[in-house]
């Protein structure tokens, strides 16, 4: 766990950088590497989750380097962890308000305000989501906002696919879905599709592709992987059920320029605006990076691409305005990284079980502590390729340290132990649970500040 450095307003850091995608990642290593000791916002709720959009995804199979493929967290992992080992200083909060107007700029969050003489702006951009109720339970089992990252997903083999969008982003995800898909229904909301002429000819002439007029989907039904959507006819309000394995939308992406709208230029759709290829703003000194400024490529390395730009210029810009205050290092090669292995703890067994052990894996272990420990005991349900858990461990762990054995924690796979999951009736991950004395007090799901679980045990501690 990364502590967060002691910073201050009183001094001002040569380079922030806001968001912890490839883009913001890729940039604290070249500024991280230029010696400018760059600082991390990481972002935390606000705009995704620290990491980026890659940490929602399975496997990336599109990121040079790896020939077999990558976890998206554990592509995220060893970026970060680069970035780390040449000095970045990580604050692992949101930045809740960014002052342009004055020099150095200021940035300012939970617990943090620092000055920045230069910035690069890497929050990203969300994909537009429909808020259907089973959305979250098929995201990424079926639920995709990326034809283009997830299409060749084996689940989607020969299988009728959907899209929802009228746009050309729509058109085009099910152009290329019909290389994967039996058949590719389109669902559009209105009578017409707004996309370019050119673009409706394509999917009118593919005879894989069969437009459905005036449907809004209502829902998503399946058990493990998507199998069915529930969609309703906007114009009879009749309704009808697709069986399809795949849900692709193509409605839109938000770019996460909230903080700045108004202090600087952005484009018609909101993006930040930068000469076409290039990081500068229209504000001296701040740079874009990865989605936020680029509504049209949208991939990790298109993202990392950029983020390396922007480093490159500001670093150009701090020197060529005198700004920077370079570090000097005693060693030119900082130490190896011992890259975070924590998705490899072991399962506890009979054997390697132990009373006082405050992080334990599996169902023997939770059989033991449920029955036997007097302790708080927090249950954590993860699987593999749940990137939010990548975020949420650490936090725990960090919670473990600070609370010195006053909770264990016990971690289940659900894929591992899923006859433990279907009893606590988890159906997504991460989620966690709280015991005294073989007592439920609470359910968190999805990813939480430590705070919040802290709060619960000294709650509980104190009755
Ligand atoms: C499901 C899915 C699958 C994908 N699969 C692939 C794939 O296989 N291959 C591929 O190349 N691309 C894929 N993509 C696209 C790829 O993930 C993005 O293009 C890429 O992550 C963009 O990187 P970024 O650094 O610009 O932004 P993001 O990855 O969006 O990261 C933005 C960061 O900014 C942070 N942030 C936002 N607001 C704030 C704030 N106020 N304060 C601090 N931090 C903030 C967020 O927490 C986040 O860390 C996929 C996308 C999705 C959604």
């Amino acid at each position: 766990m990364v502590e967060r450095p002691n910073l201050s307003e009183d001094t001002s850091e040569n380079l922030v950088i806001v968001g912890s995608g490839p883009a913001g990642y890729t940039a604290a290593i070249y500024a991280a590497r230029a010696n400018l000791k760059p600082v991390l916002i990481t972002g935390f709720l606000s705009g995704g989750i620290p990491g980026g959009q890659l940490m929602t995804t399975t496997h990336v199979e599109n990121f040079p380097g790896f020939p077999n493929g990558v976890r998206g967290p554990e592509l995220m992992d060893l970026i970060k962890e680069q970035a780390l080992r040449w000095g970045t200083q990580l604050i692992e909060a949101d930045a809740e308000h960014i002052d342009l107007s004055q020099f150095p700029y200021l940035v300012v969050g939970d617990g943090f305000s620092i000055r920045a003489k230069a910035l690069i702006i890497a929050t990203g951009a969300s994909a537009k989501k429909l808020g259907i109720p089973n959305e979250d339970r098929f995201w990424s089992k079926g639920i995709s906002a990326c034809a283009i990252c997830d299409g060749a997903t084996p689940y989607f083999l020969n299988e009728e696919l959907a899209v929802v969008g009228g746009g050309d982003s729509a058109c085009e995800e099910a152009i290329y879905l019909t290389k994967y898909g039996s058949h590719i229904h389109l669902f559009v909301r209105s009578g017409q599709l707004k996309a370019s002429a050119a673009m409706i000819d394509r999917v009118r002439a593919n005879p894989s592709i069969t437009l459905h007029w005036n449907l809004e989907v209502v829902d998503a039904n399946g058990n493990d992987w998507l199998e069915s959507v529930v969609v309703r006819n906007r114009a009879t309000n009749n309704q009808e059920v697709f069986n399809v394995r795949g849900l692709f939308y193509a409605i839109g992406h938000r770019p996460n320029t909230q903080l700045l709208v108004g202090q600087i230029k952005l484009d018609e759709k909101g993006y930040l605006f930068t000469k076409y290829g290039r990081p500068e703003t229209d504000i001296e000194g701040v740079f874009a990076a990865g989605d936020v400024s680029d509504s049209e490529w949208r991939q990790g390395i298109t993202a990392a691409a950029s983020g390396c730009k922007a480093a490159l210029a500001a670093e150009r810009w701090l020197s060529k305005n005198n700004f920077s205050v370079p570090i000097k290092r005693d060693v030119v090669q900082p130490p190896e990284s011992k890259c975070n292995n924590q998705d490899k703890d072991e399962v506890t067994t009979k054997d390697s079980y132990q009373s006082d052990a405050f992080w334990q894996k599996g169902s023997y272990a939770l059989r033991r502590l449920y029955h036997e420990s007097n302790k708080a005991l927090l249950v954590i349900y993860t699987s593999s390729d749940c990137g939010p858990c990548y975020i949420l461990k650490p936090q725990l762990r960090k919670l473990l340290d600070e609370l010195k054995g006053e909770v264990q924690v016990v971690e289940i796979d659900i894929e591992l132990d899923q006859k433990i999951a279907k009893q606590a009736d988890v159906n997504g991950t991460p989620t966690v649970q709280l015991f005294k004395d073989k007592k439920l007090y609470r359910v968190w799901k999805g990813v939480k500040q430590r705070s919040e679980f802290k709060e619960a045990i000294k709650q509980l501690a104190a009755k």
